[in-house]
Protein backbone atom coordinates (compact mmCIF):
# COMPACT_ATOMS: atom_id res chain seq x y z
CA UNK A 1 0.00 0.00 0.00
CA UNK A 2 1.15 3.91 -0.99
CA UNK A 3 1.43 4.79 2.54
CA UNK A 4 1.11 8.99 3.32
CA UNK A 5 0.27 8.59 6.39
CA UNK A 6 3.39 9.35 8.47
CA UNK A 7 3.41 12.67 9.88
CA UNK A 8 7.22 12.81 7.78
CA UNK A 9 4.80 12.02 4.50
CA UNK A 10 2.19 13.99 5.12
CA UNK A 11 4.62 16.97 5.69
CA UNK A 12 6.40 16.20 2.67
CA UNK A 13 3.29 15.66 0.15
CA UNK A 14 2.01 19.21 1.63
CA UNK A 15 5.20 20.91 0.52
CA UNK A 16 4.97 19.30 -2.55
CA UNK A 17 1.78 20.22 -3.67
CA UNK A 18 2.44 23.95 -1.87
CA UNK A 19 -0.92 22.84 0.04
CA UNK A 20 -2.05 25.52 2.68
CA UNK A 21 -4.51 23.61 4.93
CA UNK A 22 -7.87 24.99 5.31
CA UNK A 23 -8.92 25.18 9.06
CA UNK A 24 -12.42 26.50 8.04
CA UNK A 25 -13.60 22.72 6.07
CA UNK A 26 -12.42 21.07 8.92
CA UNK A 27 -9.19 19.65 7.66
CA UNK A 28 -6.75 18.00 10.35
CA UNK A 29 -5.18 14.75 8.58
CA UNK A 30 -4.64 11.59 10.12
CA UNK A 31 -1.02 10.84 10.79
CA UNK A 32 -1.21 7.07 12.70
CA UNK A 33 -1.14 4.37 10.60
CA UNK A 34 -2.72 2.22 13.88
CA UNK A 35 -5.38 4.63 14.62
CA UNK A 36 -6.27 4.02 10.77
CA UNK A 37 -6.32 0.60 10.71
CA UNK A 38 -8.49 0.09 14.21
CA UNK A 39 -11.06 2.36 12.29
CA UNK A 40 -11.74 0.08 9.23
CA UNK A 41 -11.45 -2.43 11.54
CA UNK A 42 -14.34 -1.08 13.85
CA UNK A 43 -16.03 -0.86 10.59
CA UNK A 44 -15.89 -4.19 9.52
CA UNK A 45 -14.86 -3.78 6.22
CA UNK A 46 -14.43 -6.77 4.42
CA UNK A 47 -14.32 -7.26 0.67
CA UNK A 48 -19.00 -7.29 0.44
CA UNK A 49 -18.73 -4.00 1.76
CA UNK A 50 -18.99 -0.60 -0.46
CA UNK A 51 -17.46 2.49 1.93
CA UNK A 52 -18.83 5.80 1.61
CA UNK A 53 -16.14 8.03 3.02
CA UNK A 54 -16.66 11.84 3.72
CA UNK A 55 -13.50 14.01 3.62
CA UNK A 56 -10.95 11.91 2.25
CA UNK A 57 -8.19 14.85 2.62
CA UNK A 58 -4.80 13.59 1.37
CA UNK A 59 -6.06 10.12 1.14
CA UNK A 60 -4.46 8.84 4.54
CA UNK A 61 -8.16 6.75 5.61
CA UNK A 62 -9.10 6.02 1.87
CA UNK A 63 -5.94 4.25 1.32
CA UNK A 64 -6.41 1.99 4.49
CA UNK A 65 -9.78 1.27 3.07
CA UNK A 66 -9.45 0.70 -0.32
CA UNK A 67 -7.46 -2.23 0.80
CA UNK A 68 -9.98 -4.02 3.06
CA UNK A 69 -13.27 -2.77 0.93
CA UNK A 70 -15.01 -4.14 -2.40
CA UNK A 71 -15.04 -0.06 -3.04
CA UNK A 72 -14.10 3.49 -1.48
CA UNK A 73 -16.57 6.15 -2.47
CA UNK A 74 -15.34 9.39 -1.27
CA UNK A 75 -16.76 12.96 -0.98
CA UNK A 76 -14.62 15.72 -0.70
CA UNK A 77 -15.54 19.53 -0.85
CA UNK A 78 -12.23 20.55 -1.53
CA UNK A 79 -11.34 20.46 -5.04
CA UNK A 80 -7.71 21.85 -4.29
CA UNK A 81 -6.79 18.30 -3.17
CA UNK A 82 -7.71 16.81 -6.64
CA UNK A 83 -4.24 16.75 -7.61
CA UNK A 84 -2.93 15.04 -4.56
CA UNK A 85 -5.49 12.25 -4.68
CA UNK A 86 -5.25 12.02 -8.57
CA UNK A 87 -1.83 11.14 -8.24
CA UNK A 88 -2.25 8.75 -5.38
CA UNK A 89 -4.96 6.97 -5.97
CA UNK A 90 -4.24 6.45 -9.97
CA UNK A 91 -3.34 2.63 -9.90
CA UNK A 92 -6.51 2.06 -7.52
CA UNK A 93 -8.82 0.94 -8.91
CA UNK A 94 -12.15 0.48 -6.08
CA UNK A 95 -11.99 4.10 -5.39
CA UNK A 96 -14.18 6.92 -6.85
CA UNK A 97 -13.76 10.42 -5.78
CA UNK A 98 -16.54 12.76 -5.84
CA UNK A 99 -16.22 16.76 -5.34
CA UNK A 100 -19.06 17.73 -3.54
CA UNK A 101 -20.33 18.92 -0.23
CA UNK A 102 -22.06 16.10 1.53
CA UNK A 103 -24.47 18.38 2.75
CA UNK A 104 -25.75 19.05 -0.64
CA UNK A 105 -25.31 15.60 -2.00
CA UNK A 106 -28.07 13.53 -2.39
CA UNK A 107 -26.95 10.52 -0.32
CA UNK A 108 -29.46 8.04 -1.84
CA UNK A 109 -28.72 8.31 -5.66
CA UNK A 110 -24.80 7.75 -4.47
CA UNK A 111 -25.59 5.13 -3.09
CA UNK A 112 -28.15 3.95 -5.47
CA UNK A 113 -25.47 4.55 -8.13
CA UNK A 114 -22.88 2.48 -6.27
CA UNK A 115 -24.21 -0.63 -4.56
CA UNK A 116 -25.86 -2.41 -7.14
CA UNK A 117 -25.32 -5.65 -6.18
CA UNK A 118 -26.71 -5.68 -2.41
CA UNK A 119 -23.27 -5.38 -0.99
CA UNK A 120 -23.12 -4.47 2.77
CA UNK A 121 -22.71 -0.14 3.46
CA UNK A 122 -20.41 1.42 5.15
CA UNK A 123 -20.04 5.17 6.16
CA UNK A 124 -16.69 5.65 7.28
CA UNK A 125 -14.83 9.00 8.14
CA UNK A 126 -12.70 11.09 10.11
CA UNK A 127 -15.17 13.80 10.18
CA UNK A 128 -14.79 17.78 9.66
CA UNK A 129 -15.67 18.78 13.56
CA UNK A 130 -16.96 21.66 12.25
CA UNK A 131 -20.15 20.21 10.44
CA UNK A 132 -20.05 16.88 12.79
CA UNK A 133 -23.89 16.82 13.56
CA UNK A 134 -25.25 17.77 10.20
CA UNK A 135 -23.39 15.28 8.87
CA UNK A 136 -24.41 13.08 10.93
CA UNK A 137 -28.24 13.15 10.58
CA UNK A 138 -27.75 13.64 7.22
CA UNK A 139 -27.04 9.79 7.16
CA UNK A 140 -29.09 8.88 9.76
CA UNK A 141 -32.20 11.01 7.66
CA UNK A 142 -31.16 9.81 4.57
CA UNK A 143 -33.76 8.03 2.76
CA UNK A 144 -32.42 4.75 2.01
CA UNK A 145 -32.38 1.79 4.41
CA UNK A 146 -28.86 0.03 3.36
CA UNK A 147 -26.56 1.53 5.25
CA UNK A 148 -25.53 -0.93 7.94
CA UNK A 149 -22.97 0.81 9.99
CA UNK A 150 -21.15 4.70 10.59
CA UNK A 151 -17.74 4.35 11.92
CA UNK A 152 -16.58 8.02 12.39
CA UNK A 153 -13.90 10.07 14.18
CA UNK A 154 -15.45 12.83 15.78
CA UNK A 155 -14.89 15.05 19.23
CA UNK A 156 -15.24 13.15 22.09
CA UNK A 157 -17.54 15.72 24.03
CA UNK A 158 -20.12 15.17 20.89
CA UNK A 159 -19.03 11.22 21.45
CA UNK A 160 -20.53 11.21 24.74
CA UNK A 161 -23.75 12.95 24.07
CA UNK A 162 -24.72 10.08 21.59
CA UNK A 163 -25.56 7.41 24.43
CA UNK A 164 -26.04 9.66 27.39
CA UNK A 165 -29.21 8.59 29.03
CA UNK A 166 -32.17 11.40 30.35
CA UNK A 167 -31.24 12.78 32.96
CA UNK A 168 -26.89 13.04 32.18
CA UNK A 169 -25.65 16.65 31.83
CA UNK A 170 -24.79 15.49 27.68
CA UNK A 171 -28.35 14.24 26.92
CA UNK A 172 -29.55 16.24 24.29
CA UNK A 173 -31.97 16.28 21.14
CA UNK A 174 -28.63 14.86 19.38
CA UNK A 175 -28.73 11.75 21.99
CA UNK A 176 -32.27 11.18 21.05
CA UNK A 177 -32.11 11.62 17.41
CA UNK A 178 -28.85 8.80 17.48
CA UNK A 179 -30.65 6.50 19.69
CA UNK A 180 -34.22 6.96 17.63
CA UNK A 181 -32.35 5.38 14.88
CA UNK A 182 -29.45 3.11 15.91
CA UNK A 183 -27.74 1.45 18.72
CA UNK A 184 -24.13 3.87 19.18
CA UNK A 185 -20.98 3.03 20.82
CA UNK A 186 -18.04 4.95 21.61
CA UNK A 187 -14.72 2.24 20.07
CA UNK A 188 -12.07 4.36 21.06
CA UNK A 189 -10.84 7.76 21.92
CA UNK A 190 -8.03 9.20 20.25
CA UNK A 191 -5.30 11.97 21.44
CA UNK A 192 -5.13 15.16 19.62
CA UNK A 193 -0.95 14.05 18.86
CA UNK A 194 -1.87 11.77 15.68
CA UNK A 195 -3.70 14.81 13.67
CA UNK A 196 -1.94 17.49 11.81
CA UNK A 197 -2.27 20.06 12.39
CA UNK A 198 -3.82 18.86 16.00
CA UNK A 199 -7.01 19.81 16.57
CA UNK A 200 -8.27 22.19 20.11
CA UNK A 201 -10.28 19.07 21.38
CA UNK A 202 -10.03 15.56 22.17
CA UNK A 203 -11.16 12.95 19.70
CA UNK A 204 -13.15 9.81 19.54
CA UNK A 205 -14.45 7.08 17.13
CA UNK A 206 -17.93 5.69 17.17
CA UNK A 207 -19.54 3.04 15.59
CA UNK A 208 -23.19 3.62 15.07
CA UNK A 209 -25.04 0.19 14.34
CA UNK A 210 -28.22 1.38 12.28
CA UNK A 211 -31.38 0.03 13.53
CA UNK A 212 -33.93 -1.84 10.79
CA UNK A 213 -37.08 -0.32 12.67
CA UNK A 214 -36.67 3.31 14.55
CA UNK A 215 -36.92 2.66 18.12
CA UNK A 216 -40.25 4.02 18.86
CA UNK A 217 -42.99 4.39 16.49
CA UNK A 218 -44.01 7.53 15.40
CA UNK A 219 -46.62 8.97 12.95
CA UNK A 220 -44.83 12.33 12.05
CA UNK A 221 -40.86 12.44 12.29
CA UNK A 222 -40.76 16.16 11.50
CA UNK A 223 -43.46 16.94 14.34
CA UNK A 224 -41.37 14.47 17.02
CA UNK A 225 -37.85 16.28 15.99
CA UNK A 226 -39.79 19.72 16.02
CA UNK A 227 -40.94 18.62 19.58
CA UNK A 228 -37.93 17.64 20.79
CA UNK A 229 -36.06 20.71 19.77
CA UNK A 230 -38.62 23.08 21.45
CA UNK A 231 -37.99 20.86 24.71
CA UNK A 232 -34.69 21.56 24.90
CA UNK A 233 -34.72 25.07 23.28
CA UNK A 234 -33.61 26.18 27.18
CA UNK A 235 -31.84 24.03 29.26
CA UNK A 236 -33.01 25.11 31.99
CA UNK A 237 -37.04 26.22 31.56
CA UNK A 238 -39.20 23.25 32.49
CA UNK A 239 -40.88 21.40 29.47
CA UNK A 240 -44.19 23.55 29.70
CA UNK A 241 -42.40 26.67 29.55
CA UNK A 242 -40.35 25.23 26.79
CA UNK A 243 -43.72 24.12 25.05
CA UNK A 244 -46.07 26.59 25.39
CA UNK A 245 -42.92 29.26 23.74
CA UNK A 246 -42.93 26.88 20.88
CA UNK A 247 -46.66 26.37 20.25
CA UNK A 248 -47.79 29.51 21.68
CA UNK A 249 -49.11 31.26 25.03
CA UNK A 250 -53.00 30.74 23.63
CA UNK A 251 -52.15 26.52 23.63
CA UNK A 252 -50.94 26.72 27.01
CA UNK A 253 -54.24 25.07 28.48
CA UNK A 254 -54.11 22.22 25.63
CA UNK A 255 -50.35 21.64 26.30
CA UNK A 256 -51.20 21.06 30.01
CA UNK A 257 -54.28 18.93 29.32
CA UNK A 258 -52.10 16.24 27.15
CA UNK A 259 -49.13 16.44 29.45
CA UNK A 260 -51.46 15.15 31.96
CA UNK A 261 -53.01 12.61 29.98
CA UNK A 262 -49.98 10.78 29.39
CA UNK A 263 -48.57 11.29 32.70
CA UNK A 264 -45.65 13.78 32.63
CA UNK A 265 -45.51 16.27 35.12
CA UNK A 266 -45.29 19.70 33.41
CA UNK A 267 -42.54 21.24 35.75
CA UNK A 268 -40.02 18.31 34.72
CA UNK A 269 -36.99 19.68 32.01
CA UNK A 270 -37.22 18.53 28.86
CA UNK A 271 -33.32 16.62 29.80
CA UNK A 272 -35.18 13.65 31.70
CA UNK A 273 -37.89 12.91 29.31
CA UNK A 274 -37.24 9.15 27.72
CA UNK A 275 -37.52 8.59 23.88
CA UNK A 276 -40.61 6.81 24.46
CA UNK A 277 -42.09 9.66 26.20
CA UNK A 278 -41.26 12.28 23.59
CA UNK A 279 -43.17 9.81 21.08
CA UNK A 280 -46.39 9.50 23.63
CA UNK A 281 -45.40 13.64 23.84
CA UNK A 282 -45.23 13.93 20.01
CA UNK A 283 -48.55 12.21 19.14
CA UNK A 284 -50.96 14.14 21.80
CA UNK A 285 -49.31 17.20 20.46
CA UNK A 286 -49.95 17.10 16.52
CA UNK A 287 -52.91 17.80 16.78
CA UNK A 288 -52.73 21.38 18.44
CA UNK A 289 -48.86 22.21 17.26
CA UNK A 290 -48.95 21.03 13.27
N1 LIG B 1 -9.75 11.66 5.83
C1 LIG B 1 -8.62 12.55 5.99
C2 LIG B 1 -7.78 12.08 7.15
O1 LIG B 1 -8.29 11.34 7.98
O2 LIG B 1 -6.62 12.47 7.24
C3 LIG B 1 -9.07 14.00 6.21
C4 LIG B 1 -10.02 14.25 7.34
S1 LIG B 1 -10.28 15.95 7.71
C5 LIG B 1 -10.67 15.85 9.43
C6 LIG B 1 -11.88 16.35 7.04
C7 LIG B 1 -11.99 16.37 5.52
O3 LIG B 1 -13.34 16.69 5.17
C8 LIG B 1 -11.12 17.42 4.82
O4 LIG B 1 -10.50 16.83 3.71
C9 LIG B 1 -12.13 18.49 4.36
O5 LIG B 1 -11.73 19.19 3.19
C10 LIG B 1 -13.37 17.64 4.11
N2 LIG B 1 -14.64 18.37 4.22
C11 LIG B 1 -14.94 19.43 5.00
N3 LIG B 1 -16.22 19.81 4.84
C12 LIG B 1 -16.77 18.93 3.95
C13 LIG B 1 -18.07 18.81 3.37
N4 LIG B 1 -19.05 19.64 3.71
N5 LIG B 1 -18.27 17.82 2.46
C14 LIG B 1 -17.26 16.98 2.11
N6 LIG B 1 -16.02 17.05 2.64
C15 LIG B 1 -15.78 18.01 3.55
Amino acid sequence: MNKLSTSKETQLILKKFDFKIKKSLGQNFLIDDNILSNIVKAADVDKDTIVFEVGPGLGALTAHLSEAAKKVVAIEIDRRLEPILKERFQAYSNIDIVFEDVLKADISALIDEHVTNGERVAVVANLPYYVTTPILMRFLEAKTSVIETIVVMIQKEVAERLNAEPGEKSYGSLSIAVQYSSIPKIMMTVPKTVFIPQPNVDSAVIRLDLLKQKKVKVNDEDFFFRVIRAAFAQRRKTLMNNLTHAFGKEQKEAILTRLEQIGIDPKRRGETLTIEEYAKLSEVLLPIGK
